[in-house]
Parts: structure tokens; C-alpha cells; sequence
């Protein structure tokens, strides 16, 4: 290595486990605007490979049929499927049995489940949940519609300027009138992944259940409910390579035991008279109506993927790609990231000159590279952190140091127009 070489970035080897993703995901051959598609907005969704296409068809050509209420083959094998998606997730997380696993349209319904079914019914005037500034809307607007309706307060943890939980108050914020605490494990604005561990930990002590959102996490860390201690967990699969309107709530079995029905409907009762209705046990009680079936096989599908390449050597390997990106987005004049928080993942936030973050975005697309701008639903975030929008390039498993290198190219052309 000459010595220009040595102070230049080096991209990652790309591992044997991940050196023929991309052929499995066959959007990445298509062009966009006559430019190769550079897929960078996976935070917001992930594509698909083969194996989940597949997964699709195979359910409507040869297995379609409702669940649970038919005796005929079709229904059987469709109920067999999709329990088995169930069990596939539960040991995805290292659940401690399958019905902790709640189907749910995604990590939204779970975090809007966990609060109406399980929290509601403990709150009085005055109690208080705990969330932290780098929230989603989705893990902030339904505590604060629990707030309206029963008089509980919305206590927040606020964000270092490096996008860091600030935890100096946490023992104040963490107190007897806690009733929950709901936190994020991985930013999607800007790729900060919270210590989650600890504050777990800190709050069980305290005896204040909790809620992990894992929207973020769930494709690039290995997880572990038991290990973490969370006590309940919330994600979907669009973003781990699965189908839109399917994610889960994990639950821990004891809690779901105690909460109510979140819908009514079929499916989810054990008797139904004009006198009184029964309800079936979790996860069955949470999943009223017909639920998404081929969702929740394909989801299924998806992690039978993401577990065959192997979460470990993925989470390796993306860590050192944001590496490699963040260090040649720095080498660009007047870009500026967004927080630089001591452990990264997925995402990267950035702003450049007075450029606005969607004329960025509308440049980049012209060059088969396609991000996200705007304020990622993190409002609060961007607000806390004096910018009202950012650009975000947002990582996975099937990305690549060419990608990286076209992103860069792409923003120098950008920078001409605009800087
Ligand atoms: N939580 C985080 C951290 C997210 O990034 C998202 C989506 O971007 C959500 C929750 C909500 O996910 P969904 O819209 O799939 O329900």
C-alpha cells in the first residue's frame, strides 16, 4: 500500500456468507432513468429476495385457503404454515415459546397493541410512561393518545447534539409513577444504536415493564428477548426482507396472559353468547379476523433467508460498509452527518450547504440512487437536533462498496448544482 492509499478509505471485503446476495434480489438488476439502481432507503423498506417472491406465489398457487376453521387439506396446510412463520420468528428471537409471538400488520399495531391492551388498563391520572426524544412518531403518538385518554403523563429521555440518549436524569426519569417505558433499540433517522441492555435492566428493577422498538434492529443485530430482558418487543417485516402489512408483537407469555383484546372478532374467542364472551388464549386473543396469511408465511420465508446467511456475519459486515460510508461522505465538501453516535447501524443522516435534503434526493434519483428525505417521522429528533429535514442513506445486507462509491459520486454532482 502507497502512502496516498494508506489515508484513503478502504472498502470492506464483502464475506463469503454475503458475496452472492445481490443475485437473490431481482429488483437489483433494474435501471432507474437508464442509471443501474443503487437501492439506499432501506430503513424505510427492504427488497426482496427470490426465495420471499417465491414464497408468495407458492402460497396463493398451491396453498390458499383461510385458517384455524377449516377441516379440509388446504386449510390444514395453511394453518400448519402459518403457525410455523409463528414458531420461526419465536426462534429468531429466542422466545421462550411460540404464542409470545403476536402477528400484527407491523411494528406500529404492536406498539399501539402493547399500549391499549396492556398498558391502558394500569394507568390513573398523573402515572407516567417514559420514551426517549429519538423515538418514531409510532413509538410516540399512541402513548400519547394513551395519555388523552386516561390523564397519564409522557416523561421523555432527552438526545445528546452526537445523538446519544442523554442519561444523566434516568434515575428521575425512571420513577414510581413510571408505569412503561418504550424505547428505540436502533434510530431509523439517524443509525444510533441505543445500549439497551442496561436501561432494561434499570427498569426491571424497578418493576416498570417495557417495550423495545426493534424496527431497525431486527435486520442487522442479532436479538435475544430473554437475554436483552425486554418484556415485550416490536417489529415488521417489510424491513427485514419480508412482505408489507405483517410484523409481530413479541410478548412475554405471563403478561399476555393478563391483557385484553385489542380487536374483536372471529378467531379470537373461545364462546360468544348475547351473555358473556370468552376469549381465546394469547397469541390467538390479539388476532381478530382473517389475519394476513401469505404475510405471515412470507415473513416466515424471510427469516428462514436472513437466518441462512447469518445475522452475525451481516451485522459485521454492514458495520464495517457504514464505516467505509461515513468516512467518505466526510471527504465531500460542505456535507455535514448528523450526529455521530459512538455505535452506528443502518443509517446515515446528512445535510449539505443549503441544499434542501428533497432536491438532494430528487438529484441522487436522477442517478439510479434512491434515499430518503425529509424528517423520517422523527420530528421531535430533528427538531431537538436544529434541522428540519435530512438526507438519509440507509444500508443493508445486499449493499455494496461500489454503492457506497456511486452514493459519493452521485453528491459531488449534486454539490455542483447546488453549492
Ligand atoms: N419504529 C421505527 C424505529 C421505525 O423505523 C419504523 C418505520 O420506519 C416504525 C417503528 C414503524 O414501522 P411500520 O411503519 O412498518 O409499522
Amino acid at each position: 500500500m502507497n502512502q496516498s492509499e494508506a489515508t484513503q478509505p478502504q472498502p470492506p471485503a464483502i464475506p463469503e456468507a454475503l458475496a452472492s446476495v445481490r443475485a437473490d434480489f431481482p429488483i437489483l438488476q433494474r435501471t432507474v432513468h437508464g442509471k443501474p439502481l443503487v437501492y439506499l432507503d432501506n430503513a424505510a423498506s427492504t427488497q426482496k429476495p427470490q426465495c420471499v417472491i417465491d414464497a408468495i406465489t407458492r402460497y396463493y398457487s398451491a396453498e390458499n385457503s383461510n385458517i384455524h376453521r377449516g377441516v379440509h387439506l388446504l386449510s390444514t396446510e395453511a394453518t400448519g404454515a402459518y403457525e410455523a412463520a409463528r414458531g420461526k420468528i419465536a426462534k429468531f428471537l429466542n422466545a421462550a415459546d411460540d404464542s409470545e409471538i403476536v402477528f400484527t400488520r407491523g411494528a406500529t399495531e404492536a406498539v399501539n397493541l402493547a399500549a391499549y391492551s396492556f398498558v391502558e388498563p394500569k394507568l390513573q391520572a398523573g402515572d407516567e410512561i417514559l420514551i426517549s426524544s429519538m423515538e418514531h412518531h409510532a413509538n410516540i403518538v399512541p402513548w400519547q393518545l394513551l395519555c388523552e385518554r386516561t390523564g397519564a403523563i409522557l416523561r421523555v429521555i432527552p438526545v445528546t447534539d452526537d445523538c446519544e440518549l442523554d442519561l444523566e436524569n434516568i434515575d428521575e426519569l425512571l420513577n414510581e409513577k413510571t408505569k412503561f417505558f418504550s424505547i428505540v433499540y436502533v434510530s431509523n433517522a439517524i443509525g444510533t444504536v441505543n445500549d439497551v441492555k442496561p436501561l432494561l435492566a434499570k427498569a426491571k428493577q424497578r418493576g416498570i415493564p417495557t417495550l423495545l422498538d426493534a424496527a431497525q434492529a431486527i435486520q442487522h443485530i442479532p436479538i435475544d428477548v430473554q437475554e436483552l430482558g425486554c418484556d415485550f418487543l416490536a417489529f415488521s417485516g417489510h424491513k427485514i426482507y419480508g412482505p408489507t402489512g405483517i410484523g409481530a408483537l413479541y410478548g412475554r407469555r405471563e403478561l399476555l396472559d393478563t391483557m385484553r383484546p385489542y380487536q374483536g372478532g372471529g378467531d379470537m374467542i373461545s364462546h360468544v353468547s348475547f351473555e358473556g364472551t370468552t376469549y381465546k388464549e394469547p397469541p390467538s386473543r390479539f388476532e381478530a379476523g382473517t389475519p394476513h396469511i401469505e404475510g405471515a408465511i412470507c415473513l416466515g420465508a424471510a427469516i428462514d433467508y436472513l437466518s441462512s446467511v447469518g445475522l452475525q456475519e451481516i451485522e459485521k459486515y454492514e458495520s464495517e460498509l457504514i464505516e467505509y460510508a461515513e468516512a467518505k461522505l466526510s471527504e465531500i465538501d460542505g456535507l455535514k452527518i448528523i450526529g455521530s453516535p459512538k455505535h452506528r447501524s443502518g443509517a446515515i443522516s446528512f445535510t449539505m450547504g443549503d441544499a434542501h435534503p428533497h432536491d438532494i434526493g430528487t438529484v441522487l434519483d436522477t442517478e439510479g440512487v434512491a434515499i430518503r428525505s425529509g424528517h423520517h417521522c422523527c420530528e421531535p429528533l430533528l427538531k431537538r437536533l436544529g434541522v428540519p429535514a435530512t438526507a438519509r442513506a440507509s444500508f443493508s445486507l445486499y449493499n455494496t462498496p461500489d454503492d457506497v462509491d456511486a452514493l459519493v459520486a452521485a453528491l459531488k454532482k449534486t454539490a455542483l448544482l447546488f453549492m
